[in-house]
């Protein structure tokens, strides 16, 4: 068995969380569909309560495919 982006899930799409020292602030950004959207959100968070450090993590979407790997 193997596993592969499934075809009809949309692109991987990146959400943010706030690191560093800053950690507990628990701010996330929720799915960002965008590069602006990632930056226009970074913005507003940092100009809002000058935190700095973010996390990036990436929401990939795969599908089984049974049989594919003996
Ligand atoms: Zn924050």
């Amino acid at each position: 068995m193997t596993t592969v982006p499934d075809p009809m899930a949309p692109p991987a799409l990146p959400a943010l969380r706030v690191t560093g020292e800053e950690r507990n602030c628990g701010a996330t950004s929720g799915t960002l569909h965008t590069p602006d959207e990632l930056t226009r959100w970074i913005a507003g968070h940092c100009a809002a309560t000058g935190h700095q450090d973010y996390e990036q993590t990436v929401r990939a979407i795969l599908r089984a495919e049974p049989g594919a790997w003996q």
